[in-house]
C-alpha cells in the first residue's frame, strides 16, 4: 500500500486580485518523487509556501503525515514532518560543513534552548547530523569551511541540512539551479537514494532531470493545474506540449 504523507486540497491564493494559485491538489507518497513544473509565473514558488507555511492559503487545506497543517507556522510543519530548504540563505559560510548540518539538527530538537543540559538530546543531535551528512554525501568535506566547498557542494549542504531536522517530505525548489553537468547528475543520484526513506516534492527547470526523477509531475500554468500524470502522461499530453514543453 502506497502512504500519502502529503495531500493538498483545493488550494487558492489571492494576490489582490491575482489568483497565483488557483484550485491546486497535489500529493506526495512516501518513495515517491511528484515534480512540479511549469513556466516562470506559473504559481510553483507560491505553492511551495502554501505548503510550509511560509503562507496562509486563501482557500484549501493541507495534509502532512495524518494532520491537517491548515494554517500552521512553518516552524510547527517542519516539527511534523516538512523539510523545506531555503537556496542557501541558511548556510553560514565562516563555519564547517559539519557544524551547519549540527546546527541545523539542533535548531529542530523540542528543547534547542536548553539542550546543552540534556546528554540524550546531545547524542540525538549528533546522530541526525552525522547521518545527514552521509546520506547527502558530504562525508569527506565535514571539516571543510561551508564558504570554501563548490557550488554543487554547497546544494548538497542544503540537502543534509534540510535532512538534519528529520523530514518525512522534502520540499526542494530548483535543486539543480546553477549547477554543471556533473553536478546535476551527483544531485539526481542523491534525489533518488533520498526516495528511499522520504517523499519528495520537486520544483525543477532542468527537465532532463524532472523525466529521470519523477513518478508523478504536476504542471501548472497561470496558476493552474493543466495535467497531472505520470512521465509518459505528460510527455504525451497535447496541452502540455502546447503550452510548456513545445516552447
Ligand atoms: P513561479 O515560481 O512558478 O515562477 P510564483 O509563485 O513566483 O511563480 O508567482 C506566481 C504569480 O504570483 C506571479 O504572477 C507573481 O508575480 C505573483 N506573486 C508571487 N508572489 C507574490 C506576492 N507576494 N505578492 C503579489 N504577487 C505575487
Ligand atoms: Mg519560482
Amino acid at each position: 500500500m502506497s502512504e500519502i504523507l502529503l495531500s493538498a486540497k483545493n488550494l487558492t491564493k489571492r494576490f489582490g486580485g491575482l489568483a497565483a494559485v488557483n484550485d491546486v491538489s497535489v500529493d506526495l507518497q512516501r518513495n515517491h518523487i511528484h515534480a512540479v513544473i511549469g513556466p516562470n509565473g506559473a504559481g510553483k514558488s507560491t505553492l511551495t509556501n502554501l505548503l510550509s507555511g511560509d503562507l496562509p492559503p486563501t482557500s484549501g487545506s493541507v495534509q502532512l503525515v495524518g494532520q491537517d497543517v491548515t494554517g500552521w507556522n512553518p516552524e510547527k510543519i517542519s516539527r511534523q514532518g516538512l523539510g523545506r530548504s531555503y537556496q542557501k540563505t541558511n548556510i553560514f559560510l565562516p563555519f564547517t560543513v559539519w557544524d551547519n548540518v549540527r546546527l541545523a539538527a539542533q535548531s529542530r530538537q523540542p528543547h534547542a534552548a536548553r539542550w546543552f543540559r540534556r546528554a540524550n538530546d546531545f547524542v540525538a543531535i549528533n546522530d541526525r547530523a552525522t547521518r545527514a551528512i552521509e546520506l547527502s554525501g558530504l562525508e569527506n568535506r565535514k571539516n571543510a569551511m561551508a564558504g570554501a566547498i563548490s557550488h554543487g557542494e554547497q546544494r548538497q549542504l542544503e540537502i543534509a541540512m534540510t535532512l538534519a531536522t528529520g523530514p518525512q517530505v522534502l520540499l526542494l525548489d530548483e535543486p539543480l539551479a546553477g549547477m554543471g553537468v556533473a553536478e546535476a547528475e551527483r544531485m539526481v543520484a542523491l534525489l533518488l537514494s533520498l526516495k528511499k526513506d522520504h517523499g519528495i516534492l520537486l520544483v525543477e527547470h532542468d527537465m532532463d532531470a524532472v523525466f529521470t526523477l519523477a513518478d508523478k509531475l504536476t504542471v501548472m500554468v497561470d496558476g493552474k493545474v493543466i495535467a497531472s500524470g505520470t512521465p509518459a502522461q505528460i510527455r504525451a499530453d497535447a496541452d502540455v506540449q502546447a503550452a510548456y514543453l513545445g516552447e
